[in-house]
């Protein structure tokens, strides 16, 4: 006998994320709720992506960074077209100056790094349907062509043929821990360190673990300067997001500065258009102002946090703006939901 059906508990079996991300699209509250935000008409949503790629089991670095699969992502962009103003932040400062009369459901797509497969595969989906997008670029490993530090430690970690090892006063053994748990703990760890000790402890983990990687891998993963300067040139704005993304309370003032002052420079040089967007790495502002206005004394008329949320229209914080990260978990339910209800589903 089927006790399921006996029972009549559609929602058995669920976890409460899915069973309240069920109800609301089922009691259409996702479908009235884009609708009436838009009637009302002062709500800024950005929304954060990283990579749009196809999950597999054998990627080879971090594939915590992946947001959506490209089909995902094109469901997403039909959606947002239909539901929200996609904009752009200069679409976005000319409303707030009043050079633009806007009345609707404000909504800006945001990429963070700079990886290669927002031009593969991103890029092509939002031209399609006219869709505008930012991404905010970390200059040095575009100009170096060298891979970002979390993804150079899974690759290491995953490449590593060994059972064990020490590193910094931790012992990591994989016969206890998966390949990803060592992994996180060890990005844990690095979050935590200023730049210098996290950069030795990335070179430490390479050399004990014997795992040297191949350039090649930069390039499968990183954007050039030709496809950013390809996107600028057809409705992507460019933002910076520093130099070397370290995390920026942790930092100098000097260093502060410099990281701000010159990514923004550098873009600049290469796309020839004025770059006013910036995004914190790791959510780096760390709550302090004087990191903040460092923000916005290095020209930037706005800032992007990781801080889960929305935001009003004129009565935000240019500098310190809400985001809502999307997950490769998310399906079309579920990012409606977080969209409709971010107070209520968090993740
Ligand atoms: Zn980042």
């Amino acid at each position: 006998m089927d006790h399921d059906k006996v029972s009549g508990d559609p929602y058995r079996g669920m976890s409460k994320h899915r069973i309240t991300i069920e109800m609301l699209n089922k009691c259409k509250a996702t479908l009235i709720c884009p609708r009436i935000t838009r009637l009302i008409g002062r709500n800024l949503t950005i929304l954060v992506y990283h990579r749009v790629s196809e999950y597999k089991q054998s990627c080879p670095f971090d594939h915590n960074l992946i947001s959506a699969s490209p089909e995902a992502f094109e469901e997403q962009v039909k959606y947002l077209k239909a539901n929200y103003d996609c904009m752009d932040f200069g679409t976005l400062s000319e409303i707030l100056k009043g050079d633009l009369k806007f009345r609707g459901n404000a909504l800006i797509i945001t990429f963070d790094d700079g990886y290669r497969d927002n031009y593969d595969n991103a890029y092509p989906i939002l031209k399609a349907h006219g869709i505008p997008a930012t991404i905010f670029i970390a200059t040095q490993f575009i100009d170096k062509r060298s891979l970002f530090w979390w993804d150079r430690v899974a690759y290491t970690v995953k490449q590593f043929r060994g059972d064990s090892f020490n590193i910094n006063g931790y012992r990591f053994e994989l016969g206890l821990s998966s390949r990803e748990d060592i992994i996180n703990e060890i990005l844990v760890i690095l979050k935590n360190l200023d730049d210098c000790e996290r950069q030795n402890m990335i070179e430490q983990l390479e050399q004990k673990l014997d795992v040297s990687i191949p350039q090649r891998m930069a390039e499968t993963l990183l954007l050039t300067w030709r496809q950013i300067c390809e996107m600028s040139e057809h409705g992507i704005e460019i933002g910076a997001h520093t130099v070397s993304h370290p995390v920026l309370h942790k930092v100098s003032q000097e260093q502060l500065i410099y990281e701000l002052r010159e990514s923004k420079r550098r873009i600049e040089e290469e796309i020839g258009k004025k770059v006013i967007a910036f995004s914190y790495p790791v959510n780096s502002h760390g709550g302090k102002d004087q990191v903040k206005k460092a923000v916005r004394d290095s020209g930037y008329s706005f800032a992007t946090t990781l801080t889960h949320g929305t935001n009003k229209l004129g009565a935000m914080n240019p500098h310190s703006l809400r985001r809502l990260t999307v997950e490769l978990s998310h399906d079309l339910d579920g990012f409606r939901a977080k969209l409709s209800f971010p107070q209520i589903i968090k993740y």
